[in-house]
């Protein structure tokens, strides 16, 4: 049963919650996709039983077509947010990982074809691992965090929050204008350029300097 972890690998102490994802938020990604620049943020969920552990193995669906790897830092909400402040959003995060918004892309690019939802590419089951989250005591500016993902040795992936087009404590402030934050959500704020396919034992590494190097592996099912 998943649970938020600390960097020491106990429990974090906040509950469950939802994945509330941003979409389009680093304009080298929007580029490579050919999609438009949202005038809001793009905003889409994934249930908490789409929670996994990355540092476990990464289990891909294999029979829905190409299932890409989607880099993101994730941000852990402590209380909650509800039409909020800059200032409340702020003091709301409880810490700062990694997650993998891992995305069914064929599936997902038919779903837009037809103006259908993403769920069916975007809410299976584990279809969020995610790191530990290190306290925001640690972080000294959540807009200036550098992370990477490694596959097979190769860098495919490599962002910095400071590339963000909309900042963390915006990302906040709008999505508690849509619906409530509670403690223990997490917010997914956007992934850099570098999507692409994964493939049943590919080795993965997530990192973030400078609390961790995750090394896992995919696993099809
Ligand atoms: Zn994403």
């Amino acid at each position: 049963m998943y649970q938020h972890r600390n960097l020491q690998g106990l429990p974090f102490g906040l509950p469950t919650g939802k994945v509330v994802c941003v979409g389009r938020n680093y304009l080298d990604h929007i580029q490579e996709l050919n999609n438009a620049v949202p005038g809001e943020p793009l905003l889409f969920l994934k249930p908490a039983t789409a929670l996994c552990h990355a540092g476990d193995v990464i289990s891909i669906p294999t029979n829905r077509g190409a299932c890409h790897n989607e880099l993101e830092v994730a941000i852990l909400i402590g209380e909650p947010l509800s039409n909020a402040s800059a200032e409340q959003a702020k003091s709301a995060m409880a810490g700062v990982g990694l997650a993998l918004d891992l995305t069914l892309r064929d599936l997902q690019d038919q779903l837009k074809q037809d103006g259908h939802p993403w769920e069916r590419a975007k809410a299976f089951d584990n279809a969020c691992p995610v790191s530990a989250f290190a306290p925001m005591s640690e972080v000294a500016d959540v807009q200036a965090l550098a992370f990477s993902l490694t596959i097979n040795g190769q860098v495919r992936q490599r962002g910095n929050t400071h590339m963000m087009m909309r900042d963390t404590v915006s990302l906040l402030v709008a999505i508690s204008e849509v619906f409530t934050l509670v403690p223990g959500d997490i917010v997914l704020t956007g992934t850099p350029k570098g999507v692409g396919p994964l493939q049943p034992d590919d080795t993965l590494t997530l990192s973030m300097s400078p609390w961790f190097d995750i090394h896992t592996r995919v696993v099809g099912n």
